[in-house]
């Protein structure tokens, strides 16, 4: 059996390009005992994809040149020669950029959304909801009262975050890029405010919103982002370092200067930064954020925005507009 696949062609030097994406057709063969055949239903499009095209070193190893670019998906099993799993089965599995797949039933999980459509399991029910939930639990640790930021905040990640926040009885200021997203997280989500980060003056706007400081920041971009929160932030204030969108495709301006600065108020203001990767808190907390998350997701309780592009063909060209912000929600492809 064969399957379509998006393989890494040449790795980019800054932001990526087409050029850097190939599709192929690669055969699959068919599945043997204790394997299972899938079919691809949803791709996940997700920032960190943007560190596996390089070779830099990190905490995963990077996509070989001519390998397929790699991804969670959501699954249909199409047949089984596994006990686990039958056919019709919905699934995710790590089968990469591919319309089909053959793996070991081993590495490939049950959908469980409790009622929610199946592709939520890559969203606010997958891996970037749980990272909003994991950083919030164990790092942010909001309480009633406080302030807490975040960026890219209509986003997966962002959205859960301050959601989450304004649970527990925090102000949930969001920071997004223009006026739609901005416009989605004050009306639809109800953070208490939202601030644009294109503006000419968002440190201003952004302290205007914050009249009693910060205090969880969850860090999802990095740069000028980060520049002007930091000065808000209060005494003993907690960062979970998520991610730093801003600077994957590389340094920015002026990026070194504000090692100094920054430091000095980690000193001063004893904040407590600290970075994290999803994975770390999964045998602790991914049971009871299933539980917890999955009936509120399915009651309409908590609220999620869905970016559905059609057709494996145009993952590479959604996953570049993803790194400049061009995606409204969480990115998926609609495979088949
Ligand atoms: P989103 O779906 O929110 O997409 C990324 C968003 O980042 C864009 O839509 C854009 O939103 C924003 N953005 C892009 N470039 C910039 C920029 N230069 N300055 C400011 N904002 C920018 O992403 P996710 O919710 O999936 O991920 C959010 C962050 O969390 C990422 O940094 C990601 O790498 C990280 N992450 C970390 C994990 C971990 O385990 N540590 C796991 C999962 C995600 P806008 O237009 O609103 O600015």
């Amino acid at each position: 059996m064969k399957s379509s696949a998006i393989v890494l062609a040449s790795r980019p030097a800054g932001a990526p390009s087409p050029e850097n994406f190939r599709t192929e057709e690669i055969e699959i063969g068919t599945p043997r005992d204790g394997e299972v055949s899938l079919r691809v239903l949803y791709l996940s499009l997700d920032p960190y994809m943007r560190g596996r095209m390089s070779d830099a070193k990190s905490y995963a190893k990077p996509v070989e040149v001519g390998g397929v670019m790699t991804g969670e998906t959501v699954c249909e099993v199409t047949q089984s020669r596994s006990p686990e799993f039958k056919e019709g089965d919905i699934v995710r599995a790590m089968t990469g950029w591919r319309t089909r797949a053959v793996m070991d039933a081993s590495s490939v999980k049950r959908v469980n959304t409790h009622g929610a459509p199946a592709s939520t399991a890559l969203g606010v029910l997958g891996m970037p909801g749980f990272t909003a939930y994991g950083g919030m639990k164990v790092i942010g640790q909001p309480k009633s009262g406080e302030t807490v930021v975040v960026a890219a905040a209509s986003g997966p990640v962002g959205s859960l975050v301050g959601q989450l926040g304004m649970r527990v009885g925090a102000r949930a200021v969001g920071i997004a890029g223009g006026r739609d997203k901005c416009d989605y997280v004050k009306n639809e989500l109800g953070f208490d405010a939202v601030v644009d980060h294109r503006s000419p003056d968002f440190a201003f706007e952004l302290a205007a919103v914050c009249p009693n400081g910060v205090d969880v920041y969850f860090e999802n971009v990095g740069g000028h982002v980060w520049d002007a929160v930091l000065p808000l932030l209060n005494l003993y204030a907690r960062v979970p370092v998520c991610g730093l969108i801003a600077q994957y495709n590389g340094p920015g301006k002026g990026e070194n200067d504000r090692l100094p600065a920054a430091m000095s108020a980690v000193l001063r203001r004893s904040l407590l930064l600290r970075g994290f990767i999803n994975t770390e808190f999964v045998p602790t907390h991914y049971e009871a954020f299933q539980q917890e998350l999955g009936p509120l997701v399915a009651s309409g309780e908590i609220k999620y925005r869905e970016d559905m592009v059609d057709g494996l063909e145009n993952a590479p060209e959604a996953f570049m507009g993803m790194l400049k912000g061009s995606n409204f929600g969480k990115l998926l492809v609609r495979v088949s």
